[in-house]
């Protein structure tokens, strides 16, 4: 009753949030000043070793709670941010509030754990990206390689000089990466060799139907024989039941994530999925 009260409540705002599109300033004002006042939360999403059930780190997923307790996801404000640019100052939150989490967790458990931090774009784009991550990373002596910076495949794709250079300044920085939402935009065979990344991300949109469709088993099959090849490791997303992990396994994919085994979690339940 809960969730379908919060659900309500969350397509109710969706209703507003339309119509100060329309408006614009409201929402950016809105947005703007809870980047200000820090209205964000981290929910992190556990991933998964496929075959062992092992759980191997995090993914950090942003969220911004409201007064009357619901939620507002990302793709409902992420896209703004990115237009209006406020995408940088709030990625700089996110990767400056991870590493102070994960410091907080290695303090605890007496480890790092491995963390996949989504970076936009635009984003990327920005020249102060790696010093803010290294300062940070250094600040909260982390383990750069233990931590995983997604990219898109647009990305990778567009405007290769400069994104080239960024992506082996990180590299030699220790940073890992990977492909995130692979097979839905138009990879470059031939450029994603020069990635540095280590895991290929399937798209959700071939395992939502996976065990169904013969049609996306075998272009699951194909991706994860084609990252073979390159060297990845694959991980699938959105994995929801039991037939999709057998299936993927039996497909030679390597890790999961996905409502199988948990949504993105507040940091305090997440933590209690590693053994004290
Ligand atoms: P993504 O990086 O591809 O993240 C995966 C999305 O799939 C997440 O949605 C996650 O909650 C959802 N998901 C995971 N498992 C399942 C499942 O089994 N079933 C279903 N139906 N969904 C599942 P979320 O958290 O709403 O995030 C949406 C997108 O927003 C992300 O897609 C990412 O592109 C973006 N995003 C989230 N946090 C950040 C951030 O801090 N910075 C940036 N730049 N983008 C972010
Ligand atoms: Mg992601
Ligand atoms: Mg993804
Ligand atoms: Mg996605």
């Amino acid at each position: 009753l809960a969730k379908a009260a919060g659900r309500n409540a969350v397509r109710h705002y969706r209703s507003d949030l339309i119509k100060l599109q329309n408006t614009n300033f409201s929402l950016l004002q809105q947005l703007r000043d809870a980047i200000e006042n820090q209205e964000f939360e981290l929910y992190f999403q556990p991933k998964y070793q496929l075959k062992s059930g092992q759980i191997i780190g995090a993914e950090v997923l942003l969220r911004w709670p409201q007064a009357d307790g619901s939620i507002i996801p990302p793709d409902q404000f992420i896209p703004l941010a990115e237009r209006s640019g406020l995408i940088i100052e709030l990625g700089n939150w996110v990767i400056e509030r991870t590493f102070a989490q994960i410091a907080e967790w290695k303090q605890v458990i007496g480890q790092q754990i491995p963390v996949a931090i989504n970076i936009s774009a635009i984003q990327f784009r920005d020249d102060n990206l790696v010093s803010q991550l290294t300062e940070q990373a250094e600040k909260y002596h982390l383990d750069a390689d233990k931590i995983e910076l997604e990219l898109t495949e647009s990305l990778l794709l567009s405007d290769t000089f400069s994104v080239q250079k960024q992506l082996d300044t990180l590299n030699e920085k220790g940073f890992s990466f990977s492909i995130d939402d692979f097979g839905t935009g138009y990879s470059n065979l031939r450029h994603l060799q020069n990635f540095h990344a280590s895991v290929l991300k399937i798209d959700r949109a071939f395992i939502c139907n996976l065990s169904t469709s013969e049609r996306d088993q075998s272009l699951v099959a194909a991706i994860v024989n084609m990252s073979r090849a390159l060297g990845l490791e694959t991980i699938a997303e959105g994995i929801e039941d039991e037939a999709t992990r057998e299936l993927l396994i039996s497909l030679g994919c390597d890790q999961g994530q996905g409502y199988l085994w948990s949504p993105a979690l507040p940091v305090h339940n997440f933590i209690q999925l590693y053994p004290a």
